[in-house]
C-alpha cells in the first residue's frame, strides 16, 4: 500500500494562496463590550495564511472600536486514502 511519510522537519509552514477558504467559523466576543462576532471563513478567507504552527487573528470591534487577537492553528498533512 502506498504511503506518505511526513517530514517533521520541513513541514508545511506557510501557504502560497492569496484567498484560502476554510470550512470553519471562529465565534468570540469583543473583551472591551462583549459584543459578539462570527467570522465564517467560508466568506472571509485567509489570505497566505501559515500552517502547522499557531498565528494570531485580528478582530476590529464594530460597536466599539476595540481590537483583539485571537490565536489560531491551520493544520494541513496529506495521507493516502486507498
Ligand atoms: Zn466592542
Amino acid at each position: 500500500m502506498p504511503e506518505v511519510t511526513i517530514d517533521q522537519v520541513k513541514t508545511i509552514t506557510d501557504i502560497d494562496v492569496k484567498r484560502l477558504y476554510v470550512p470553519s467559523v471562529l465565534r468570540t466576543t469583543c473583551p472591551k463590550c462583549g459584543d459578539k462576532k462570527v467570522v465564517d471563513f467560508q466568506s472571509d478567507y485567509l489570505s497566505y495564511p501559515p500552517a502547522n504552527r499557531p498565528f494570531d487573528h485580528y478582530l476590529c470591534c464594530y460597536e466599539c472600536d476595540e481590537e483583539w487577537s485571537v490565536r489560531l492553528k491551520l493544520t494541513m498533512q496529506l495521507e493516502v486514502v486507498e
